[in-house]
């Protein structure tokens, strides 16, 4: 029946290659079916990757592919190509790349009704779109250049999109979809964005500007049956827009015509666990592969990307103005706590800024990056520290629910009525979270009406999406948050930005931390004045005569990315060296240690006998936070100049890595976000 008698097939585990079976002789297999195989004693979802004359496995060992999962087309050599160059890119076998990243109803065992839901998961909830009574805008001149450049691209383009933030960044997205959707009917588009609650807005916005099209999103959000839903629509292209968070990277899209990355530089875009990938990075590649145009759209463009704009490789289209012609940047103001008695640590003119922008009806933001009430409890009397027992950090103190909770493991406990150790009655919070920030608030302003959005606030469903459509409303005239208010959002009414403790940002070892500063002020300042009212942004930090804070003022990106990059060139660091962290975990640090000691003398061998000059192997070190859950962590960095070396390097060292017999947990983390 089959083409040929064996078929290559992966499976879900961690660095197992493909298996050779024995096709059916009953039904037709073919490469990108999906089928079920033994694996030892166990029966597993497996995927077809090649077809085959012969094999070397004797005839008495063979096993046959026991069941081909033929409802569904298969999967198409493009997306196979794709998953298996993010399996030897990123060192994980291909069957836990390509299995991993299907919805589960597609990579587990079907139950007995498989036929029922399949056909269920084929009909698409139909979504009430309200009728397009958008206005059409007329585009700006820099807006009109740079949809005319998308268009234009029949071929692999990475593009730039660097619009400061309100300058009709989405608008081009927009028209870009539409002149793709024009071209071919049956073409599909790829929008991926940072954070799910920025997904309703901009859904309903496409809904309304392509009612003839079928919109589908995917994020951690969905349902396993709704994810699967969409998923099969976009396979069977049934599909033509998919909005999704990083998890619809790997989304088969077989017609797939253009993808747009919003906000590039989000870290929600790097994998912090499994196959930890970066969705940009990949989107590149698969884009590159499908020759086809992409966006990468930010105010604040990653580093990586901007030097690759720098030298060329990418092409930049640049919006400089706010897209309403009224609207105006926030003007900065610094103001060093440390000159002033504060009021629950809020400076007098911060107070005065609020309460007049309360009594001319606009609204306020008020940025920190911290959850919780406090975070971390302590005993004045014997010093005391509410430290999470399972991890080398503090549990958080959340006042409203009368509890301590480690934000690392999730570990938590009810407030101690006594110290732990003296039986002190008087604990004291040290330090400021939104909650307590709400609460002084509510003290400041109690005629305000005053909303905290943050992770706790937004955990039941739609709470996020109805939390913010109440600040689009105008029912909120302070709202309080983290990083989650900074993003996106189109606020019309904001004209009074405060940021509160970006310091202990600033004042981090991390290198990285300066450039996340400056992306989540310049992000957050951008949610004020966005429609015409005289916005201002006020900072309270000691470091006022930073260089950050110079761009900050005035809203320069180029000015900031500009002079870290030149920085990180002379340092030869990254953008300008590949890098490569061997991540493990033990049940003590010395075993982690161990671990990498030995891995990296087999580096250094390997290294020798690979030629491989352009290598650095570094001496591991325990990580920053040492203790999660348990479990005791350190990592080993590698560099390279060459990343075509490195890529070797790793492959084979992985392979050997497999052979050593540990207790101990490994992973390697290419490209890490954090070293
Ligand atoms: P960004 O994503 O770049 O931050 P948005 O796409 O949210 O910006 O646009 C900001 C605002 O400008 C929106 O209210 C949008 O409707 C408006 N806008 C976009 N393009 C134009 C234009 N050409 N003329 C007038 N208003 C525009
Ligand atoms: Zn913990
Ligand atoms: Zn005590």
């Amino acid at each position: 029946m089959s083409e040929k008698p064996f078929a290559r097939v992966i499976v879900d585990v961690p660095q197992l290659p493909s298996l050779t079976y024995k096709c059916p002789t009953d039904v037709e297999i073919r490469v990108g079916d999906r089928c079920i195989v033994s694996l030892g004693r166990r029966e597993v979802v497996g995927l077809v990757v090649a077809l085959e004359d012969t094999t070397d496995i004797s005839s008495d060992r063979q096993k046959s592919v026991q069941r081909v999962f033929k409802e569904v087309s298969p999967l198409d050599e493009s997306w196979l190509r794709f998953t298996k160059f993010a399996s030897d890119y990123y060192q994980h076998s291909w069957g836990e790349v390509a299995l991993s990243n299907l919805p589960n109803f597609f990579r587990s065992k079907p139950g007995p009704r498989y036929a029922v839901s399949l056909e269920r998961l084929r009909q698409l909830k139909t979504v009430s779109s309200k009728a397009n009574n958008e206005v059409v805008l007329q585009l700006n001149d820099e807006q009109r250049l740079a949809v005319e450049m998308i268009t234009k691209a029949t071929s692999f383009v990475p593009f730039v999109l660097h619009g400061v933030t309100g300058s009709g960044k989405t608008e081009v997205y927009l028209r870009v979809i539409e002149s793709v959707l024009s071209r071919n009917p049956d073409a599909q588009v790829l929008l991926l964005v940072p954070e799910i609650n920025l997904t309703p807005q901009l859904e309903a916005r496409i809904r309304s500007r392509f009612p003839g099209k079928r919109l589908v999103c995917m994020h951690s959000g969905l349902s396993n049956g709704d994810r699967a839903r969409a998923w099969l629509a976009m396979h069977e292209k049934r599909a033509q827009i998919l909005v999704g968070t990083r998890m619809a990277t790997f989304a088969s899209a077989p017609n797939l015509a253009l993808i747009i990355i919003d906000e590039e530089h989000d870290l929600s875009y790097k994998a912090g666990d499994g196959v930890r990938y970066s969705a940009r990075d990949l989107l590149i590649k698969r884009a590159q592969m499908l020759s086809i145009p992409i966006v990468l759209g930010s105010a604040t463009p990653s580093l990586e990307t901007w030097a690759n704009v720098r030298s060329g490789r990418y092409q930049l289209l640049a919006l400089h103005h706010r897209a309403i012609p009224t609207a105006t940047m926030p003007i900065l103001t610094v103001i060093d706590p440390s000159h002033e008695k504060l009021t629950h640590g809020l400076s007098q003119k911060v107070i005065q800024k609020i309460s007049e922008t309360l009594q001319r009806k606009e609204q306020v933001i008020v940025f920190l990056n911290r959850r919780g009430y406090a975070p971390v409890l302590t005993c004045p009397s014997c010093g005391w520290l509410s430290s999470c027992p399972h991890c080398s950090t503090y549990a958080v103190y959340h006042k409203s629910v009368g509890r301590l909770m480690c934000h690392h493991c999730g570990w938590s406990t009810p407030v101690y009525a006594h110290c732990p150790n003296c039986g002190n009655v008087d604990l004291v919070p040290l330090g400021t979270g939104t909650q307590k920030v709400e609460e002084i608030f509510q003290m400041l302003w109690p005629q305000a009406r005053i909303l905290r959005i943050d992770r706790d606030t937004t955990q039941k469903k739609n709470a996020a999406q109805e939390a913010f459509q109440a600040v689009h409303d105008g029912n909120v005239d302070i709202l309080i948050g983290t990083q989650m208010v900074a993003k996106g959002h189109d606020f019309k009414n904001v004209s009074l930005v405060v940021v509160l403790n970006i310091d202990s940002q600033l004042a981090s070892a991390n290198p990285k931390s300066e450039e996340r500063a400056f992306a989540n002020l310049m992000q957050v300042a951008g949610r004020a004045g966005r429609s015409g009212l005289k916005a201002e942004i006020i900072v309270q930090s000691r470091f006022g005569d930073r260089a950050i804070f110079e761009a900050l003022a005035k809203q320069d990106y180029e000015l900031f990315a500009d002079r870290v990059l030149s920085e990180r060139r002379e340092e030869g660091t990254s953008p300008y060296v590949f890098q490569a962290l061997l991540l493990a975990d033990a049940s003590t640090i010395d075993k982690a240690l161990q671990f990498l000691n030995d891995a990296a003398s087999v580096g250094e061998a390997l290294r020798k006998q690979l030629s491989a000059d352009s290598i650095i192997i570094y001496d591991p070190i325990p990580m920053a936070l040492m203790r999660v859950a348990d479990r005791e962590r350190a990592q080993l960095l590698i560099e390279s100049t060459s990343r075509v070396q490195l890529n070797a390097f790793l492959k084979q060292w992985c392979h050997v890595l497999i052979g050593i017999r540990s207790s101990v947990h490994w992973v390697v983390d290419v490209d890490p976000s954090d070293i």
